[in-house]
Order: C-alpha cells, then structure tokens, then sequence
C-alpha cells in the first residue's frame, strides 16, 4: 500500500515537474517572439521639412521622402 502510494506520488511529480517546465518553456518563448518582431507603426520616420517624427504607418511618402503631414509635403 505504502509502495503504491510513493508510486502515485512520483508521477504525480513527475507529470507536475514536466508541466512546470513546459509553461516556463512557453514563456520563454513567448518573451523572444515579443522582443523580436517589432509592432506595425514602431518605425519613426523624420519629416524632411519640419524634422518632425512621425510612425511610418502614418508618414506620407512623396518622391521617396517622409513628411508628417500633407503640408509639408505640399500636397494640397
Ligand atoms: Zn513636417
């Protein structure tokens, strides 16, 4: 009886210690996916008329240039 117990007991560890392993695995992972693939509209791009910052998302592109707004790339 006592055997059968100490025996449920190791697999119940044995099963615990793998899952522990396996969660701390995934987080880990999921930590280097995180800092790896960069956000859309985290590229600041600088306008070329008032240096301003803008994300590219939001940037215009005119003559392969970067302005943050439609005035300073003179498109009315
Ligand atoms: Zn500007």
């Amino acid at each position: 009886m006592l055997f059968k117990f100490l025996l449920l007991v190791g697999i119940f560890f044995a099963i615990y210690i793998i899952f522990f392993k396996r969660s701390k695995k995934e987080v880990s992972n999921e930590r280097k996916k995180k800092s790896k693939s960069t956000p859309k509209g985290d590229i600041m791009m600088e306008c070329e008329k008032c240096e301003t910052f803008v994300s590219e998302d939001e940037a215009i592109i005119k003559d392969g240039k970067f302005y943050c707004s439609k005035q300073c790339a003179g498109i009315k």
